[in-house]
């Protein structure tokens, strides 16, 4: 079957959930046998995220093979259990990067080079390159920001001529609005919608299917009326109304037939809906028999989308566990040796998550010495596990300076510093340490009984690395390196076998969590904490008694 292409533009404002309409469909899709891609086509000027701050953008996801990417394709991957790599995600940075560099080859042949056809060929390129690749039957093609944008144009463009390209029955557009409801006049309101069509229609695409978020229920006079004024079917109104988590939306989104409308219009052959394991998922999350609390000791901890793919591991590790994970957000910036009780008092688990720069570092070391001298479960990733390491010289072996060189150069000790390989790069973009690393666990540690195999592979985003020269004093001292890369005899993992649960990472394994498969550490770090969280309660109750 030749590939169809179902692109997906959004309307009115952006923040509409785009990425999670197109992982809801993905999933329904294929969970009816059918193999599904999806692609991001990001409209801004940077190659790609990994030189934005986590404010500018959020999380940045990597993929197997090293891309940093765009945070929708981590629920691309967590919903389809798939993986993604470069080539899921596009920017307009990456675009005109390649287009100027066969400029300067001359592969125009003296063509004058333009936005069209130039730039909107090479975003063909991109898309047909997954759909000729055989591996998919459909691709859906989420363009991001928002229809009417200056820089969206081409991406428009191009998808208006890949629908004659590819032919008009391979391809479906469809468009996700806002219905928003006037309070004051009590009603919802069209209009927005209508003006979006308009602009879309513009451009030349025409929607097939309306994706309407909205806050209450649309009733079918609504719907006809949306239908009417956009040239749809009244079932091709689709409503798409908040819900508690995003994981519920392929519900809706199967509730309201979205998935069906589809089928029909692309003419699809697909075998029977199976899809019990997420509705399963989906239960256990609203029905936990739990909670506990664990603290997630960062510096962005009021922009929680820097943390995203860890608060979604969370999630899938807790309906795992039968437990509602409760995130404590703590700033780290304001932990200090006499505060810091305060702060984390009572959490039953703490993490440190990843992080570049010096700003609130201090404070995650002194969250790591409180996690390990009160044996409370502990989880450092990547940053996180290079804090645990710093503080473990410094306050166990008594290598007072020990300190990694990103911030503190001058250090006798670095027991955190640059690979030989780092030192003279200067370019920030891409030339981390970055994706799918192979790692050897050592039998009989937690790692190793997390994940019930002796080789793995997880993703990287780090320019640092534990000292070879320095490590042994760690071990020396009672740290256990549990994780090694065999192929450059790098710390991947280390652990302290007198604590309850204290496991650092050097990779990131937030990446690799899905709804079908949640990640192994995860799970076993959210048992610790359900485990801690019992035994304090117990010993509370005897001290009441
Ligand atoms: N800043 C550290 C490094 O570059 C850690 C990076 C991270 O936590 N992703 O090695």
């Amino acid at each position: 079957m030749a590939p169809k292409y179902i692109f997906v533009t959004g309307g009115v404002t952006s923040s509409l959930g785009k990425g999670i309409i197109c992982a809801s469909l993905g999933k329904l899709l294929a969970a009816r046998g059918l193999r599904v891609t999806i692609q991001k086509l990001d409209p801004y000027i940077n190659v790609d995220p990994g030189t934005m701050n986590p404010y500018e953008h959020g999380e940045v996801y990597v993929t197997d093979d090293g891309a940093e990417t765009d945070l929708d394709l981590g629920h691309y991957e967590r919903f389809l259990g798939v993986t993604t790599s470069q080539e899921n995600n596009v920017t307009t940075g990456r675009i005109y990067y390649d287009v100027i560099q066969k400029e300067r080859r001359g592969a125009y042949l003296g063509q004058t080079v333009q936005v069209i056809p130039h730039i909107t060929n090479e975003i063909k390129s991109r898309v047909r390159a997954i759909g000729d690749s055989g591996k998919y039957d459909i691709v859906i093609v989420e363009v991001g920001g928002t229809v009417g944008d200056i820089e969206g144009l081409p991406y428009i463009e191009a998808m208006r001529q890949m629908r004659y390209d590819v032919g008009r029955k391979n391809t479906l557009s469809i468009h996700l609005t806002l219905v928003p409801y006037l309070k004051a006049a009590g009603e919802l309101k069209t209009k927005p919608t209508q003006h979006s069509v308009k602009t879309i229609y513009e451009i030349g695409l025409q929607p097939d299917i309306l994706v309407c978020r909205a806050e209450i229920p649309l009733d079918s006079s609504i719907r006809h009326k949306i239908a009417q004024f956009c040239n749809v079917d009244n079932e091709d109104v689709i409503a798409s109304l908040d819900a508690e988590s995003i994981y519920e939306v392929p519900l809706l989104m199967r509730e309201e037939g979205l998935d069906e409308r589809v089928i029909e219009k692309l003419s699809l052959e697909t075998g029977p809906l199976v899809f019990d394991d997420w509705i399963a998922f989906v239960e256990a999350l609203k029905k936990p028999s739990t909670e506990v609390e664990i603290a997630l000791v960062g510096k962005y901890v009021e922009h929680k989308d820097a943390y995203l793919s860890i608060v979604e591991s969370f999630i899938h590790s807790g309906a795992v566990n039968n437990c509602k994970v409760k995130l404590r957000w703590v700033q780290s910036d304001n932990l200090r040796p006499e505060n810091v009780e305060k702060h984390l008092s009572g959490v039953s688990g703490i993490l440190v998550p990843g992080g570049f720069g010096g700003r609130g570092v201090d404070g995650k070391l002194e969250a790591v010495r409180f996690a390990r001298e009160q044996k409370i479960p502990f989880f450092g990733i990547c940053l996180g596990m290079q804090c645990a390491v710093i503080e473990f010289a410094r306050n166990v072996s008594g290598w007072e300076n020990a300190h990694s060189s990103e911030f503190e150069e001058k250090t006798d000790k670095p027991i955190v510093d640059l690979m030989p390989d780092q030192r003279d790069i200067d370019d920030k973009g891409g030339t981390m340490r970055l994706g799918k690393y192979d790692c050897k666990l050592k039998e009989g540690t937690k790692a190793f009984q997390a994940y019930g195999k002796e080789m793995i592979e997880e993703r990287h985003r780090h320019r640092y690395e534990i000292n070879n020269s320095l490590r042994y004093k760690l071990v020396e001292d009672g740290m256990e390196i549990s994780g090694l890369n065999p192929d450059r005899d790098l710390v991947e993992i280390v652990e302290l076998a007198d604590h309850p649960w204290f496991v650092g990472v050097q990779f990131h394994p937030e990446l690799k969590s899905t709804v079908d498969k949640p990640h192994p550490l995860f799970i076993d770090f959210v048992g610790a904490a359900l485990e801690h969280s019992k035994t304090n309660k117990k010993k509370r109750n005897k001290a009441e008694a």
